[in-house]
C-alpha cells in the first residue's frame, strides 16, 4: 500500500549548523533523512557567525601541548555564566563538555580546518578553535557529507506546524499545505527568535528590548512555537545577546571571500597564518570577515562620540547606549574620533573591535580593509561630506559638546583633526538563549519534564536553559546537540534511553 504522504524516517527543520550536524548523523545512521530549510539558502545564524568554537580534549591542543579535559572545561564554563548560574542547565552543560571534542572530530572529518586555539579568560587554557577561513566553510563541508550520506536536501521549504498522531509526533505541514511523515522523529532545528514579531518577542523578551532588529531577520522563532503549541515550554526565554552595537557587515563579499572555503584554501590560510609576517597577513586575514564587528567600548570611554545621520549627539556614550542608538532615525549611527583618538587606536590595548584570525583589528585595519565603514578627512565639514552627514551640524554638535564640560562626563573635550568616523553601526539583538525544554538526548520535554514521542530539538531551538556565556560555546552547543539529536531520533523509539551513548550514536538500521 502506498503512503498518503512522502515519508522519511527523520525530518529536521532548519539548515543551520545544528541542523545540518543533525542530518549528517542521521543519514549516516542509515536513516532515510530529509533537511527542510526555509530560506532559498542554508546557513541560518551559523553562516553569519565568526566561527569560533570552544573546545576542549582537540588535537590542535595537543599539538599546542596544551593539556586539558571536559572536568576543567565544565568548571570554567560556570565562571562566564556568574549571576546566570542558579538558571544553568548542569546536565546539558555536562553534554557540552563530555561531546564537544567528538563533534570537533566529525567537523574535521568533513573536512574543516581550524586555526590554533586562542586563549579567553577565565578559561584556564586555551580553548578558542575559529574555523577557516569563515563560517561559509561549516556549511559548505556540512552539507556536502550530508549528501553523501544521502540525505535529501529541501531549500525554500518553510515547516509551519508538526502533525501529532496518539501523542507521537509524526511529521510536519509546510507552509504551502504540503504534509511529510516522520516515522522516527522529527529534529527542530530551526534557531533563535531574535528576528521574530511582535507577537513572539511580546511573550519571551523584556519590553525595553523588544524594539530592537535582530542581525538574522529570518530567526523567527519557529521552532520554539511549535514546540510550545504540543505542551513543551521555553526555559530561560527573556536571555538575550545584546543590544549590541556593531558595524554593518561588509556590502558585498570580498574577492577573497568568493573563493569557496574548500579544505585547500582553509589549509593554505593556516599555512599563511603560521608563516606570513603580521604586517603582510593582516590585510589578507581581514579580507575574510564576512560578519558583523562590534566596537570596543574603549573607544567611546577615551572620549569618541557617537553621531546620528543628522549629524547629531544624542545620548551619554558611556551610560548603555545600544537602546538610544536603537532608536535614531534609521536606527543607525557613527562613531567619531579626534586626531588623538585616531593616533590611539593604532596598537594595543586600543583596538577598534576583535576580528577573527586577526584577533585585534585596530585603525589602519579598517583603513584598510573597510572602506566601506572607514571614513577620514582634515576638517569636520570634510569628513560630513565623505559620510553623507550635514557638515554644518556636526561641526555644531562638537562645537557644544566642547562648550559644555558637563555633557561630557569626565571625558576629555573633543580635539583636532584629522578626524575618523566610523559606520554606520545598529544596535541588534544578536541572538536569544531561549531553547525548547530538552533532556540530555535532546527529546523535547513537557513543562512537567515528560518526553514528546517523536520530537528532538537542537542548537538554538534546543537550548533547553543551558547558560553559554563566553565565546564559542553557541557554535559547540550547536553542533554538540545536533549531533545527539540526530543520532537520538534515527534510533528513535518510544522507550529511547535518557542518554544516547557513542554506540546508539553509531547505530545503523
Ligand atoms: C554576528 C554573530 C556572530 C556569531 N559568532 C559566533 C561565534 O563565533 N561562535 C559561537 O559559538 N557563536 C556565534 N554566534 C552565535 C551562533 O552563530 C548561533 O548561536 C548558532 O549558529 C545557532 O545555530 P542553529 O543551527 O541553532 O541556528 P541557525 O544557524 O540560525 O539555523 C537555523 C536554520 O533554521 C531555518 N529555519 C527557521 N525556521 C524554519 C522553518 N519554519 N522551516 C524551515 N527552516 C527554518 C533558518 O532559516 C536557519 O537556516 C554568532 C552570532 C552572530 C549573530
Amino acid at each position: 500500500m502506498t503512503e498518503p504522504h512522502p515519508s522519511y524516517d527523520v525530518i529536521v527543520v532548519g539548515g543551520g549548523g545544528a541542523g545540518l550536524m543533525a542530518t549528517l548523523r542521521a543519514a549516516r545512521a542509515g536513516a532515510k533523512t530529509l533537511l527542510l530549510e526555509k530560506n532559498p539558502s542554508l546557513g541560518g545564524t551559523t553562516r553569519l557567525s565568526v566561527g569560533s568554537i570552544s573546545a576542549n580534549g582537540t588535537p590542535q591542543q595537543a599539538a599546542a601541548g596544551i593539556a586539558d579535559n571536559p572536568d576543567d572545561h565544565f568548571e570554567d564554563l560556570g565562571k562566564f555564566a556568574g549571576p546566570l548560574e542558579p538558571r544553568d542547565n548542569l546536565d546539558l552543560r555536562r553534554v557540552y563538555v563530555d561531546n564537544i571534542a567528538a563533534a570537533m572530530r566529525d567537523l574535521m572529518d568533513v573536512g574543516l580546518v581550524f586555526a590554533d586555539p586562542v586563549p579567553e579568560p577565565p578559561h584556564r587554557v586555551p580553548r578558542l578553535h575559529n574555523v577557516l577561513p569563515h563560517s561559509g566553510a561549516f556549511i559548505r563541508a556540512l552539507s556536502a557529507a550530508a549528501n553523501a550520506a544521502g540525505a535529501t536536501i529541501r531549500t525554500g521549504a518553510a515547516v509551519a506546524d508538526l502533525t501529532t498522531a496518539g501523542g507521537r509526533v509524526t511529521g510536519v505541514v509546510l507552509s504551502d499545505g504540503e504534509r511529510l511523515l516522520a516515522r522516527r522523529g522529527v529534529v527542530l532545528t530551526s534557531g533563535d527568535y531574535s528576528g521574530a514579531g511582535p507577537d513572539l518577542k511580546a511573550d519571551f523578551l523584556p519590553e525595553a528590548i523588544r524594539h530592537v532588529e535582530g542581525i538574522n531577520v529570518t530567526a523567527t522563532g519557529d521552532g520554539q512555537r511549535m514546540g510550545r503549541a504540543i505542551g513543551s515550554d521555553v526555559v530561560n526565554p527573556d536571555l538575550v545577546w545584546g543590544p549590541e552595537m556593531r558595524f554593518l557587515a561588509p556590502p558585498k563579499p570580498s574577492a577573497v571571500t568568493r573563493i569557496p572555503p574548500t579544505r585547500a584554501f582553509a589549509t593554505l590560510t593556516r599555512f599563511a597564518m603560521r608563516a606570513l609576517p603580521g604586517p603582510l597577513l593582516r590585510p589578507f586575514l581581514m579580507s575574510f570577515v564576512t560578519t558583523f564587528l562590534a566596537p570596543s567600548k574603549t573607544l567611546l570611554k577615551e572620549g569618541a562620540l557617537l553621531i546620528n545621520i543628522h549629524g547629531e549627539r544624542f545620548c551619554d556614550e558611556t551610560d548603555a547606549p545600544e537602546i538610544p542608538v536603537s532608536r535614531q532615525p534609521d536606527r543607525r549611527a557613527f562613531i567619531l574620533l579626534d586626531g588623538a583618538m585616531t593616533q590611539k587606536f593604532e596598537a594595543w590595548p586600543y583596538f577598534v573591535s576583535t576580528a577573527p584570525g586577526v584577533g585585534y583589528a585596530y585603525l589602519s585595519d579598517y583603513r584598510r580593509n573597510r572602506r566601506d565603514i572607514f571614513h577620514s578627512a582634515g576638517s569636520l565639514p570634510q569628513l560630513a561630506q565623505k559620510a553623507g552627514l550635514p557638515g554644518d551640524a556636526l561641526t555644531a554638535t562638537v562645537a557644544r559638546y566642547n562648550a559644555d564640560a558637563s555633557a561630557r562626563g569626565g571625558r576629555p573635550a573633543f580635539g583636532d583633526g584629522p578626524y575618523t568616523l566610523l559606520g554606520p553601526l545598529k544596535s541588534w539583538l544578536c541572538f536569544t538563549e531561549g531553547g525548547l525544554r530538552t533532556d540530555t538526548s535532546l527529546r523535547v520535554l513537557r513543562a512537567d519534564g515528560t518526553a514528546i514521542a517523536g520530537l528532538f530539538a537542537a542548537g538554538s531551538a534546543g537550548q533547553g536553559g543551558l547558560i553559554l556565556e563566553g565565546h564559542g560555546h553557541h557554535l559547540g552547543w550547536a553542533f554538540v546537540s545536533g549531533r545527539i539529536a540526530g543520532a537520538a531520533a534515527a534510533c528513535c523509539d518510544d522507550s529511547a534511553p535518557a542518554t544516547v551513548s557513542e554506540k546508539e550514536l553509531a547505530c545503523t538500521h
